[in-house]
């Protein structure tokens, strides 16, 4: 077998979506299964549809081009490229859009096609990212779109806490109703979709909040993967927080100083690095690096194992404190958070497995 090695759990993908598409439905909320993070896994998509997404939702165009042949709504997250505008049509049904100009490129084409590209106009409310910012420019867009053969205005929609780290409220969420309810009224038209933004959002299901009535979708990644609500830093209930675990390989168990000897200037990656005098200890080094993963986003499974760091391709851990004894050649496994998957995901140098069990 090939290590480093990333193992992904299908089934615990699956149970995860299950259990977060069951509480948004409870609250009138379709959940986008986002599966970004994979690069676009054929897999992971799948296993997101068994849980019962009926929209998944990338990012990158490359990626909706890999999971075409699944049977599920596509939704381009990203704004699009209006170089790639022609893609966009063919390989998604929804996209995400701020621009005006870009939206004309996709009505010229989509009706070229004889198709409808269905466009959820999104709303900066204070994160800062994507978005129309002002309310103003919103009404004169709207205006336009409307008129544009080959468009369909599906609805609105929000992203936050992923640029600026601003919370979703009931107050900023709040704003994406009120111009929804302006917008129909105004120019007599029905929007179906409220997207009230990613995984951040479901902090408001939770106990002592509330999530403002209207929002009818949200877009969903990190949630379905690990089962995290990362604003409250809390777990879902009943959800598996491994999915995916990382298997690495030690190629050197040696007794060193906990501080390196002589002058110290810049790391491998310009950072001066900072050493507590813990005396001799039982270091591991593993065959794997920050070309592969985040060190600041991931922990063994053997809780006594301390990540001291690392370069490019190599681990560097303190084993002293474990009750296993660790020889040369043996594994350790890793629990990952969303950065450090979407590293190993990335990397071509790690190995990835799906099980279908377990
Ligand atoms: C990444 C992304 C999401 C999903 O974010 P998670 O925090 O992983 O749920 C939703 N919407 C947009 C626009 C995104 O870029």
């Amino acid at each position: 077998m090939k290590y480093p090695r990333l193992e992904i759990s299908l089934p615990k993908i699956t149970h995860n979506t299950k259990v977060v598409v069951g509480i948004c439905r409870k609250y009138g909320i379709e959940v986008v299964g986002v599966n970004k993070v994979s690069c676009g896994s054929f897999e992971i998509a799948q296993a997101m549809v068994n849980g019962g997404v009926e929209i998944i939702a990338d990012s990158r165009l490359e990626n909706l081009i890999n999971i075409k042949d699944i049977n599920v709504k596509k939704m381009l997250l990203r704004l699009p490229m209006i170089s790639a505008v022609e893609e966009v049509v063919e390989y998604a049904d929804i996209s995400l859009n701020s621009e005006l100009k870009t939206i004309k490129k996709i009505s010229e084409i989509a009706d070229r096609k004889g198709k409808v590209h269905n466009v959820v106009l999104m709303i900066d409310v204070g994160d800062l990212r994507e978005g129309i910012f002002k309310e103003d420019d919103v009404f004169k867009i709207v205006k336009e779109i409307i008129k544009l053969k080959g468009i369909n205005l599906l609805g609105l929609g929000t992203n936050l806490t992923c640029f600026g780290g601003v919370i979703p409220t009931e107050d900023n969420l709040g704003k994406l109703i009120s111009l929804k309810n302006k917008i129909e009224d105004i120019y007599n038209i029905k929007l179906n979709v409220l997207s009230g933004g990613n995984s951040s959002s479901l902090h408001l299901i939770q106990k002592g909040q509330q999530i403002p009535k209207g929002i009818n979708q949200l877009r969903l990644g990190t949630s379905l993967i690990l089962g995290t609500i990362e604003v409250t830093n809390s777990i879902i209930q009943g959800t598996h927080r491994d999915a995916f675990r990382l298997i690495a390989e030690i190629v050197e168990i040696k007794q060193k100083p906990s501080k390196p000897i002589g002058k110290i200037v810049n790391d491998a990656f310009g950072n001066i690095p900072v050493f507590k005098d813990r005396g001799i200890r039982k270091r591991a080094i593993c065959a794997i690096g920050k070309q592969d993963i985040d060190l600041n986003w991931m922990k063994s499974e053997d809780k006594d194992i301390i990540i001291l760091g690392g370069s490019s391709d190599h681990l560097i851990l303190d084993i002293t404190d474990c009750n296993t004894n660790y020889d040369v050649g043996d594994k350790i496994i890793f629990i990952l958070d969303y950065v450090a998957i979407l590293k190993a995901m990335t990397s071509q140098y790690v190995n990835k497995v799906y099980l279908q069990e377990g």
